[in-house]
């Protein structure tokens, strides 16, 4: 009963079994060799030499293996991160192969070779109507919103496109650049799902990561590049799939540059710092199977070129600083009507400018790299109650489906869905808050009601939400 249950559906508008994020690869044969010794993968080392027991050994290692030697004696065993080479040889043959397998989760696959019509093709990106449409299906509300992100995706996959492509007249032309969003809006209104929808709708893999757990490498916490480590895990280790995928980065807010500077801002501005390589596009080194860099995590080379980056926050005390700014312009001209106006308006958050959000703490380099700027806004009564009846995963469409099993039709009163959203504004956390509240009186419901298989129907009513009596039970003729 979350958003895992998503109906499994294709994007009907692409072409059948293609996917943005690429071919899929058959089994056999699809992981790279790794070298027992550097543990770096065959794309990086080139080709290896095969030994007995599975085990594989990169040129560089054997080399220095070989100058081992001729610098008087060689003892296998003493290699330094050498885990499974402490053994004798001649013993293979009794070994369990298994115990010398490195598993598949810290292996990389092999990456295709960019066969003609391998490449993302034009007809696989979807419209940005398309996008939209399915976008709606889910994401209630938030319009705007959902028309910037779908042209900004369209945009991204196109400039894929032109990059996989690899066109040679393509270098003299134009230079599309990145179109990473940043996201801003109130707790619960739907920065996170909307971003999960659409890779689940592209059908490309999806990191998310919470920029607060980040920091400046050296220090304790996750480098950078575990976003990207991360990806790689959620494209099954697959580069060139990880290589278009999507990495949103929550929290963003949270690493705004602090306002009295006395001692090392190793979260904030320099996290920001360290961002911007990543977002502009270039090739990191990340862990396999893994968000720690150590000598027996197998490394490969990942580029962000492609990979479109979402970074979506709150901003707390953002609307403080437009309607500073909104007003004093004001002043210079206008009435204290209009002051008023901006002071009351729910929507503030959409005058956001580049400079509200550097008064905020965001370093100018970093907001240069997110060019798309998309606001969210707080969700309403009424929108909280169509979040609760109208996605294609609607809650109660959930609840329904459940007790149809028991052959019980469920029925929720319109007041009653209304109390369900008066109660969920009440907890400022947007419609985070509405599947708890839900829960806390379906238990009840869930529990008792297959007890009695004459149960046909059960209503839920507002009086019964309010305590002022039960829900309305209706037996089989
Ligand atoms: P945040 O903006 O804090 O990232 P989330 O995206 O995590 O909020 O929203 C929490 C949950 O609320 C989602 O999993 C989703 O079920 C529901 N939700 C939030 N906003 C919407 C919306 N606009 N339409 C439909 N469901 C929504």
């Amino acid at each position: 009963m979350n958003e895992k249950d998503f109906p499994e559906e294709k994007m009907e508008d692409t072409a059948a079994g293609s996917s943005l994020a690429g071919n899929k690869k058959k089994e056999e044969d699809e992981y790279e060799k790794i070298c027992y010794v550097c543990r770096r993968p065959e794309n990086v080392t080139g080709p290896m030499v095969s030994m007995p027991g599975g085990m594989n050994l990169c040129h560089d290692c054997m080399q220095k293996a070989f100058d081992s030697v001729s610098q008087g004696g060689f003892d296998i065993t003493k290699i330094q991160n050498m885990p499974y080479m402490n053994l004798n040889l001649s013993d293979l043959g009794s070994i369990n192969k298994k115990d010398l397998e490195i598993p598949n989760k810290q292996r990389v696959k092999k990456r295709s070779e960019k066969e003609p019509g391998q490449e993302l093709k034009r007809k696989d990106i979807p419209a940005p109507h398309v996008i939209r449409r399915k976008l709606d299906d889910y994401v209630i509300g938030q319009e705007q919103a959902k028309k910037v992100i779908s042209v900004a995706v369209y945009n991204h996959y196109k400039r894929v496109y032109l990059t996989d492509s690899r066109k040679k007249d393509e270098e003299e032309n134009v230079q599309i650049e990145k179109s990473n969003i940043l996201m801003i809006g109130p707790t619960g209104s739907g920065k996170t799902y909307l971003v999960k929808t659409l890779a689940r709708l592209l059908d490309v893999p999806l990191a998310i990561a919470d920029a607060t757990s980040l920091t400046e490498a050296g220090y304790i916490g996750d480098d950078i590049e575990s976003v990207v480590s991360k990806l790689l895990t959620a494209a099954d280790n697959d580069v060139d799939k990880a290589e278009r995928g999507i990495i949103f980065i929550d929290e963003i807010d949270k690493i705004a540059k602090k306002k009295s500077t006395s001692s090392r801002d190793v979260s904030g501005e320099s996290v920001q710092q360290e961002l911007l390589k990543l977002l502009e596009g270039s090739t990191v080194e990340v862990p396999v199977g893994s968000n720690q860099k150590n000598a027996l995590t197998p490394m490969t080379a990942v580029s962000t070129e492609n990979i479109l980056f979402i970074c979506g926050g709150a901003f707390p005390d953002l609307e403080d600083i437009i309607k500073e700014r909104l007003k004093e312009k004001s002043s210079i001209g206008f009435s204290a009507e209009l002051k008023d106006r901006y002071e009351k308006d729910p929507n503030i958050l959409s005058h956001v400018t580049n400079e509200d959000l550097r008064k905020f703490g965001m370093i100018p380099e970093f907001l240069g790299r997110l060019p798309i700027t998309v606001t969210l806004e707080s969700l309403d009564k009424d929108l909280l109650v169509r979040v609760l009846k109208e996605p294609k995963n609607a809650i109660l469409k959930q609840y329904k489906r459940l007790l149809e099993l028991d052959e019980v039709n469920l029925v929720f009163e319109d007041e009653a869905l209304e109390w369900i959203a008066e109660e969920a504004l009440k907890k400022k956390t947007g419609a985070r808050a509405l599947r708890a509240i839900i829960e806390n009186f379906m238990l009840d419901i869930m529990y008792e009601v297959p007890k009695d298989p004459n149960i046909g129907s059960v209503v839920i009513t507002r009086a019964y939400l309010d305590k002022n009596g039960g829900p309305l039970i209706q037996m089989r003729c």
